[in-house]
């Protein structure tokens, strides 16, 4: 390049779209060229349309406002920055070039007459590169140029791929959400202020009511919708200084900090299940979700962010086992009562293998009869430390961690074994009900399962029911039905439990062919007395009766609700009053007793 000649003052614009419209083959270069000499500014734009026409297009100014102005305002690809003879101003646009969002390369050029060291300096701020302008060339000017471009787009890519990776590493990809390990690191820094401070901090665990069912019914994707829009309505109902976080799955966590005012921690619990109550548009059809939250309190309930949110989970658990849509405060007895669901599910697992598993039966008894017409399988655990624990404290936890498979199975196979082994007269039409969950029914091969079950153990199908709950009935996909209906054809009963207590379609009742209702002792408990309960049962009855289906009273404690619903037509009986379930050993040697004592019982209600 020819040194330079005397400056001209006016500005070089004439290669600028809207001035000079520029013929464009391909996605040519947009290059912001900042030359004050306009003998140097001309004989670059020549050298660029020298080395091909069109593969440059070139914006001047000789003005370091105007520059910065362009950077600002306009999109770039590269800046050739002229700083021979004005430094200080070229390395402000040097510093903004690299400042603005949009982040343009620079290639700066200097004289062969200045210092080394201004090189340097254009080059540790940022420039792509540096030309010499007394050596540069058509060829090496296009070149360093479209060099910085090409590597200026790698280096953005690269950051781009790392901050995604970053976001990956740190947020939930489904809702955004921030996830467990920067919870973790969030939680840490909001505990170590709240300490400073001396205040307190909530945490809340929230986990949706029956979202398994909508995975199952409406499929993967519209469970996907349910979770983004709880995850922005979570995000509605809190304050900015709160933090929510999704764990996986349906689980989610809230921080709130400056709780110390519990009548505004009450109102974000009352947001929190305000928004979810609203109706979520599912597949054109209105759908309600409701959640189940357990809340701990920095420094009551734990000072570290583990033990906190283990609380708020904990007291989660004891939320939902209230039933759907409640909230429980932490406190330590939970713990003590067997809430300690991270211990217990660990024990859950190695219950099966250390044998602790054992099934008591309760006699079903048919008053008309007189006479023990099967018996219900009851689960209990023998915990090593907690001693007894009571299906109804662990059957929910099985459930949610899919123990529940392997310990159905036990169930299943524990029951048939134990009744071929009290070797039952082959004319008597005994059964032993076996609860199943809406879990085991819904998945496939459960039949297949049975199946194999009654031909190793040698049980007659007819001699097992399968006692399935309303609302496994009301979730049922297409499997559990096709589950069902195969069982029906193996020869296995059907019982519908705790008839009433769930969301009862008749509709469903005749499509699934059950064999027994089992209305629910809630109902049983006011039969004795003329209220609605009365009326209620009387109308079960008659309904299943109607559809060819027998009735069983579940829970039945006293004469008067014998007699209540022996006269109202439900003649088969389980409760109390008959029996409490009891070991399999206990139960063989009732079987084989030839009188019993709630015989009396009847005897006294006057039933022949
Ligand atoms: P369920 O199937 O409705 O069983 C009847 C429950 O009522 C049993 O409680 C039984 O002990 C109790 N019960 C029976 N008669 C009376 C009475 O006269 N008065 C009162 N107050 N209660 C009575 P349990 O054994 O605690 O079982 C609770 C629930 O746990 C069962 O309700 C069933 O839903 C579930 N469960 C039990 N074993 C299993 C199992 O092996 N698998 C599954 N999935 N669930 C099970
Ligand atoms: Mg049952
Ligand atoms: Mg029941």
């Amino acid at each position: 390049m020819p040194a330079s000649r005397p400056r001209n003052s006016d500005s070089v614009d004439s290669t600028h779209p809207s001035h000079n419209p520029v013929h464009r083959a391909g996605p040519s270069t947009r290059v912001l060229l900042v030359i004050d000499d306009p003998f140097d500014e001309v004989t670059i734009r020549r050298f660029l349309s020298e080395w091909r026409a069109d593969a440059f297009e070139t914006r001047s100014t000789d003005r370091v406002e105007e520059a910065v102005l362009l950077l600002k305002d306009d999109d770039f690809d590269v800046v050739l920055l002229d700083v021979a003879g004005h430094a200080t101003d070229g390395l402000t646009i040097l510093q903004r070039a690299r400042a603005t969002e949009k982040s343009v390369p620079v290639v700066v050029m200097t004289s062969a007459t200045e210092d080394d060291s201004l090189e340097y300096t254009c080059l540790r701020l940022g420039a792509q590169d540096h030309l010499l302008k007394e050596e540069v060339t058509p060829h090496l000017l296009s070149r360093s140029l479209r060099h910085a471009v090409e590597r200026h787009r790698l280096l953005r890519d690269l950051s781009v791929a790392r901050q995604r990776e970053q976001y990956l590493a740190t947020h939930d990809a489904l809702t955004g959400l921030i996830n467990r390990a920067s919870l973790q690191d969030h939680l840490r820094r909001s505990l170590d202020d709240a300490n400073l401070n001396g205040r307190k901090l909530a945490v809340l665990f929230i986990d949706l009511d029956g979202f398994k069912a909508v995975n199952d019914n409406l499929g993967h994707a519209v469970g996907d919708t349910v979770l983004t829009g709880v995850a922005t309505r979570l995000s509605r109902s809190l304050r900015s200084t709160d933090v929510v976080a999704r764990l996986g799955g349906d689980e989610f966590v809230v921080t709130i900090e400056n709780a110390d005012d519990s009548f505004a921690l009450a109102t974000i619990l009352e947001n929190i299940r305000g928004e979810l109550a609203k109706p979520f548009e599912l597949d054109g059809t209105e759908c309600w979700i409701t959640a189940s939250i357990g809340v701990a309190l920095f420094p009551r309930d734990g000072c570290d962010p583990e033990p906190l949110i283990r609380s708020a989970d904990t007291a989660m658990y004891h939320a939902k086992a209230q039933g759907p849509n409640q909230y429980e405060f932490y406190e330590d007895a939970m713990d003590a009562h067997g809430g300690d669901r991270f211990q217990l599910v660990n024990d859950l697992h190695e219950a099966i293998d250390r044998d602790e598993l054992v099934l008591f039966y309760q006699p079903q008894v048919d008053v008309g009869l007189r006479q023990i017409i099967g018996a219900e399988a009851l689960v209990r655990w023998r915990h090593p430390n907690r001693g007894l624990i009571s299906p109804g404290d662990f059957i929910r936890l099985a459930e949610e961690t899919g123990m529940i498979m392997p310990i159905g199975e036990w169930v299943l196979r524990a029951a048939c074994e134990d009744v071929v082994r009290w070797k039952l007269d082959p004319h008597s039409s005994f059964r032993v009900g076996v609860n199943v969950s809406g879990r085991q029914i819904s998945q496939h091969g459960f039949s297949q399962e049975v199946a194999c079950i009654l031909a190793e153990t040698g049980l007659s199908p007819g001699r097992l029911e399968v006692e399935i709950t309303e609302t496994s009935v009301l979730e049922a996909n297409e499997t559990t039905l096709a589950t069902l209906s195969n069982l029906r054809r193996l020869g296995v009963n059907i019982a519908m439990d705790d008839f009433g207590t769930g969301y009862s379609s008749l509709a469903r009742l005749r499509e699934l062919e059950l064999d027994r209702l089992k209305i629910d002792q809630s109902f049983i408990r006011g039969t004795g007395s003329l209220g609605p309960d009365r009326v209620i049962v009387g109308g079960l009855v008659g309904l299943a009766r109607g559809l060819g289906i027998t009735t069983i009273g579940e829970g039945v404690e006293s004469r008067e609700q014998l007699e209540s619903l022996y006269t109202q037509g439900c003649h088969q009986m389980q409760g109390y009053l008959f029996g409490k379930p009891v070991s399999s050993a206990d139960f063989a040697e009732m079987l084989s007793c030839d009188e019993m004592p709630w015989e009396a019982d009847i005897d006294a209600t006057g039933i022949d």
